[in-house]
């Protein structure tokens, strides 16, 4: 290893930004840390919604460009595609993107940190390009924004819900549930503030909604006890709702059909995918059988000592969801940085906890709030709604843009602390 170890890490999102920067914090000034990305800034994708119907284009306010965070810690950045990581050789293929036609290069590395989320697999649904909608990134967001403010949205039935998920297997992983849907609460946060936002305008409300869902219920992993509450509601609400649907089999003009041999009529179909691993990490020895990143839970490759996975491109990151991520983030700098110097050598290092914390929009500045590992066979179970959790929400991006996504260790807690006692 060079005096000077080199710790590349690759994506720079939620979970590369803030473990990148965590890794400076812990391992101090005597690393090299390069962080590469095909884009040179985040995008901040859970709020992507709340834009949406506020009419603003996402693409304006949530793009937050990160180079200047993390010149602030010394990290030097690479604007390039990921095209192969050799982990026998330590090294990572690229290329430069900023212009077309580059040619391939090699960087090594001595860690290397793999944050590079997954392939939204939009592209294996039958009908998807033409007749589907979501709010997975900025650009479909303001395509969305477009449809719904210029009128051409008529008031027709919706059906808003998830593909089928395949969560990756390895006998090396820790023993964690499965998820038959990567990430279902985008789909019942944008259920609560869709019908606000139509109830607004005179198109509707919770009845032109039906929830679907490949799994046997929606949103599995807030736990039985928070589900024995949101359902009845949906219900009483005016919702429709669909489960074991088994995966989406196609979308067509006039509706959506399912692997179990339904259908639903819609007018607009709002699609969350399969999470994929990207094509390049499939078959590495450092991966599962779909190609997610086995790490123990420090985060850290039990065959690659040197290899790391953070965010949605780990294994056991399920759901799908950033608070986890930004967890592991934790975690994982300060293993790094115990090994390497910077970090105290004898602060016993906790592995990663499970828990979803998700603070999600119901429109006019109400929001609900969950923090539950009822999943992982804990027993928190808080499900609130109210003022406080939209505050909480918006502050958390208004942290995270101050702070360039280091988030102060107090940051989480604090949210946690603030929602668990306190609710207007
Ligand atoms: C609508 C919606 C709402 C959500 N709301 C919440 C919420 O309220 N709370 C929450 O905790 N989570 C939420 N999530 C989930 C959250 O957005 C993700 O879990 C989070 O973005 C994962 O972060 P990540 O950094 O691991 O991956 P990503 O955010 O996917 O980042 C991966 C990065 O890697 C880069 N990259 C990928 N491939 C390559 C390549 N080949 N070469 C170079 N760079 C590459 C990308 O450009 C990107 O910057 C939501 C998700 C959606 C879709």
């Amino acid at each position: 290893m060079a005096a000077q170890p080199h710790i590349l890490v690759l994506g720079c999102n939620f979970a590369g930004l803030t473990t990148a920067r965590y890794i400076r914090e812990y391992a101090g000034d005597e690393v090299k840390i390069t962080c590469m990305d095909r884009k040179p800034y985040l995008a901040f994708i859970p709020n992507i919604p709340i834009e949406v119907w506020n009419n603003n284009n996402p693409e304006r306010s949530l793009h937050l460009p990160f180079i200047k965070f993390l010149d602030r810690d010394n990290i030097d950045f690479i604007q390039g595609e990921v095209q192969g990581i050799d982990v026998e050789t330590k090294s990572v293929d690229f290329k430069p993107v900023e212009r077309s036609g580059s040619a391939t290069e090699e960087i090594d590395y001595d860690y290397l940190v793999i944050a590079l989320g997954n392939k939204l697999a939009f592209d294996d649904i039958e009908g998807f390009g033409k007749y589907g909608h979501t709010f997975t990134d900025t650009y479909y967001g303001d395509k969305v924004r477009r449809y719904l403010h210029d009128g051409s949205y008529k008031g027709g039935p919706i059906v808003i819900g998830s593909d089928y998920f395949q969560q990756g297997k390895s006998d090396k992983l820790p023993d964690i549930p499965t998820a038959e849907a990567a990430c279902e609460g985008p789909p019942v946060e944008i259920s609560f503030s869709m019908a606000e936002w139509l109830q607004k305008r005179g198109l509707g409300g919770p009845e032109n909604i039906t929830l679907f869902t490949p799994a046997e219920v929606i949103a599995e992993d807030a736990g039985e006890q928070i589900l024995d509450q949101l359902l009845p509601m949906f219900d009483e609400m005016g919702y429709g709702y669909q489960a074991n649907t088994k995966g989406i089999k196609r979308l067509y003009e006039d509706g959506i059909e399912f692997e179990d041999g339904s259908s639903l009529e819609a007018e607009m179909k709002i699609i969350f995918p399969n999470w994929e691993a990207h094509d390049f990490l499939k078959k590495l020895p450092i991966s599962d059988d779909q190609g997610f990143i086995i790490t123990d839970l420090h985060m850290r490759n039990p065959d690659y000592p040197e290899v790391f996975a953070v965010g949605d491109a780990a294994s056991i990151t399920v759901p799908k969801i950033g608070s986890l991520g930004h967890m592991e983030a934790e975690v994982l700098a300060k293993v790094l940085g115990q090994e390497i110097g910077g970090y105290d050598p004898d602060e016993k290092i906790d592995p990663l906890e499970f828990e979803l914390v998700c603070m999600g929009d119901m429109g006019d500045h109400k929001g609900f709030y969950m923090h539950t590992d009822e999943w992982w066979g804990g027993d928190t179970s808080i499900l609130k709604m109210g003022y406080t959790p939209h505050m909480l929400k918006m502050g958390f991006k208004s942290m995270y843009y101050t702070t360039g996504g280091k988030i102060p260790s107090w940051g989480l807690p604090m949210s946690e602390f603030i929602a668990d006692r306190t609710m207007i």
